[in-house]
């Protein structure tokens, strides 16, 4: 298969770009390891800066069909006093079942080609990809790394940032049916962790948490042994646990969250999302970050396929990416600091009144921003 452009991960950033592609012209091919549609571990909260993107590819218009209820607070529940304000816009709670297959199936119609149930095996002048026991070849003139955030092609491509193993966490997310706390977002802290529920459509209630590894010792991957425990420790949890019964079988994870700086070009590889970039999970930023970076290079790489100069174009992502992204990524991790600290946070919570607002400002974009980005980039097709 030949094609412009082979985007490995279909997640929001990979299909996002797809979509953009796509709808540009250029032959692209989106492939990803499993077949859509799929879950995934997140908290589920689609923040109001990714929306300007999903509205312009439809999706936001499918997701709102659904039922992904809106939600227009945060209550952030201490062990002494509970803190709520309003956010500056909607958010979206909406599962990664729907919203990643919406995204998909919108690149599909948009003209890129789908090869969902492939894993990418090699990268090189071609992109080896397996199924079972079968192997096909892509020949791409780009190739974006669209992967997550932790891949076998990290460790390939040498990145610093996966022999890191002082900074890893892990994050547990699982379904519930009860009362979910309505048009807002609930965020808990416990020691070296943190928890957000909110509702998402169907009437279900997402349960999502990040713990930093050295607190899972001796549970040996075993989450609900895990929560027990941090229902023993917590009355708060506890309390919060208590409304609801599990709507899944059992808790989903996935691979370590590490917090450490990435490249956004590596190797003449274009990394979108998390492969690019982690913002933590606790500012709900995450698939924002995913549309807004595919957002951020479509029009690069339509530059390159155009004839431009290969070296200017990855500098300039290089800068662009740095500039929109790094000063987010930072406050986040200052944020999540505080967040795993019950104690520090009460402190915080009864001395700055403002400290919400100011925190949710600092660790996203300007909607009217992205707004202006999407308008552009639509605008020529
Ligand atoms: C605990 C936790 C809670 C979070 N909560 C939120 C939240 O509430 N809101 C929010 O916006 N963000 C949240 N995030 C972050 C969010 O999940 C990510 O930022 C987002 O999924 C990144 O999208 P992506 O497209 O870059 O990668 P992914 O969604 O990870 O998609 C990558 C895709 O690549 C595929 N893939 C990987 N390797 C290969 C291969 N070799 N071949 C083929 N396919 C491959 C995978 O199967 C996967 O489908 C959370 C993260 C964590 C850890």
């Amino acid at each position: 298969m030949e094609v412009d452009v082979a985007i490995i991960g279909a997640g929001p950033a990979g299909s996002t770009l797809a979509a953009l592609l796509a709808g540009r012209g250029f032959s692209v091919a989106v492939v990803d390891r499993d077949t859509f549609p799929r879950d995934k571990l997140c908290g589920e909260f689609l923040s109001w800066d990714a929306l300007p993107i999903a509205d312009a590819l439809g999706v936001t218009a499918a997701i709102d069909e659904a039922g992904a209820p809106r939600i227009a607070n945060c209550r952030i529940v201490g062990n002494r006093r509970d803190y709520e304000f309003a956010l500056p816009h909607e958010a979206r709670g909406v599962s990664r079942l729907l919203f990643d297959e919406l995204l998909l199936r919108t690149a599909v119609t948009r003209g890129a080609t789908a090869l969902d149930g492939w894993t990418a095996t090699a990268l090189g002048e071609t992109i080896t990809l397996t199924r079972g026991g079968e192997t096909r070849s892509i020949r791409a003139r780009v190739t974006v790394g669209a992967w997550g955030r932790w891949g076998r092609f990290d460790q390939q491509l040498g990145r610093a940032f996966v022999r890191d193993r002082a900074h890893r966490s892990f994050g547990f997310k699982r379904h519930y049916t009860g009362d979910p706390p309505r048009d807002a977002i609930e965020l808990f802290s416990f020691r070296n962790g943190y928890l957000g529920v909110n509702e998402i459509e169907g009437g279900r209630t997402n349960i999502c948490g990040l713990v930093a590894a050295d607190r899972l010792t001796g549970h040996k991957g075993r989450w609900d042994a895990f929560v027990d425990e941090l229902r023993d420790d917590e009355p708060v949890l506890d309390a919060m646990y208590a409304r609801y019964a599990p709507a899944q079988e059992s808790f989903l994870s996935s691979e370590p969250v590490i917090f450490r700086a990435r490249s956004p070009v590596e190797g003449g590889v274009f990394m979108i999302g998390d492969a690019s970039g982690i913002v933590d999970p606790l500012t709900g930023n995450g698939m924002a970050m995913a549309l807004q970076s595919a957002l951020l290079v479509a029009p690069r790489i339509a530059a390159l396929l155009n004839g431009r100069e290969r070296i200017e174009v990855e500098n300039e992502y290089r800068r662009a990416h740095h500039e929109f992204f790094a000063p987010r990524i930072a406050w986040s991790r200052r944020v999540a600091r505080l967040l795993s600290r019950p104690r520090l946070l009460d402190a915080a919570l009864s001395t700055r009144a403002k400290l919400g607002p100011f925190f949710v400002r600092h660790t996203r974009d300007d909607r009217d921003v992205v707004a202006r980005m999407t308008g552009a980039w639509f605008s020529i097709q």
